[in-house]
């Protein structure tokens, strides 16, 4: 099988049909085999019985119903443990993304050597109270990650099979593939120009003002994992090593200067309590980076979802 495309849904009833027809013609158009995976991500609509109907008219149609809502990182992760084709297309069910450009993003894989492919929604059809964080967010991941995409979270996508397969995508993590990818020992990413098109029908499950502060932890906490995931004890051992050593410097200090010089009680001097209280951070440090190492250890609980039904 050459192209699997892969999309998550949560309520998107009335876009499945048109969409899964699309994807279909276009693919036989450019005589590419192909298998769609829709993962029903906890919709409350008819989507999944729309999902079972489109299987029951084309085999190639798979779908895979969560049993509630787990988000849009969990569905992906799902559908790649999954998916069988050379190369696996991500896209939005609700019609923003178009199946146009599955051809050329299959090229782009296949002839042109990359990793993965993101689109570049260049002219977006969105409100300004999206275009406008979402540019903050692609400055701070650029930023951050020292990948050159203009549009992180691009929901149209093409990657190769085994990258797919290598990397883990929980959480909200979703908006950070091509740097999961990257720190994975994919550093082949590339970019295509990509149709947008504004929501057809129903609406976005995005909009909330929680993505302010959610975005900038996420990055925060990918960075972090991408260094210090494997090895959290350089990060904290390093923290706690040098608050230590301040609090030993100061209470070393401290102690010589009541020795020599008789100086009154270090108890009184507000530099004694600032080095007990270093003292004490640098220990704690280290504790935390030890247990992090043993949390590591035996880590593979994180994507876990519970599947009602699997067609
Ligand atoms: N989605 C999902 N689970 C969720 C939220 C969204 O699978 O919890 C799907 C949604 O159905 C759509 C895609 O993720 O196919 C992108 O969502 P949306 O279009 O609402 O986001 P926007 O384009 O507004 O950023
Ligand atoms: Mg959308």
């Amino acid at each position: 099988m050459e192209i699997s495309v892969v999309v998550p849904l949560k309520n998107e009833e009335e876009s499945l049909p048109e969409l899964a027809a699309w994807i279909d013609r276009v693919c036989q158009n450019a005589n590419l085999t192909y298998e769609i995976v829709m993962v029903d991500d906890g919709s409350n609509d008819t989507s999944w019985k729309i999902i079972e109907e489109l299987h029951a008219s084309n085999n190639r149609v798979r779908g895979i119903k969560f049993r509630r809502n787990y988000g849009k990182s969990a569905a992906l992760h799902t559908a790649f443990q999954v998916v069988q084709g050379d190369v696996v297309i991500t896209m939005d069910a609700d019609l923003q993304d178009s199946p146009d450009e599955i051809p050329a993003l299959y090229k782009m894989i296949k002839e042109e050597g990359y990793d993965l492919v993101s689109g570049w929604k260049k002219k977006r059809y969105d409100p300004i109270s999206k275009t406008l964080p979402t540019k903050l967010f692609n400055a701070a991941t650029r930023w951050m990650s020292g990948i050159q995409l203009h549009d992180f979270n691009c929901g149209l996508k093409a990657y190769r099979l085994d990258v797919v397969k290598a990397i883990e995508v929980y959480g909200e993590m979703h908006r950070y593939i091509p740097v999961i990818a990257k720190w994975a020992g994919f550093p082949r990413i590339g970019e295509k120009v990509v149709e947008h098109r504004s929501r057809k029908y129903g609406s976005t499950k995005y909009g909330g003002w929680d993505r302010f502060i959610n975005g900038p932890l996420d990055l925060m906490s990918i960075s972090f994992v991408g260094k210090f995931g494997k090895r959290p004890m350089h990060f904290f051992g390093m923290l706690g090593m040098l608050s230590f050593f301040i609090g030993f410097c100061i209470l070393l200090y401290l102690s010589i200067s009541k020795t020599l010089f008789q100086e009154y009680g270090i108890a009184d001097r507000p530099l004694f309590y600032f080095g007990i209280l270093a003292l004490i951070i640098g220990s704690q440090l280290f504790l935390t980076g030890f247990i992090a190492e043993l949390i590591n250890r035996n880590s593979s609980i994180r994507n876990n979802y519970l599947i009602e039904k699997e067609i």
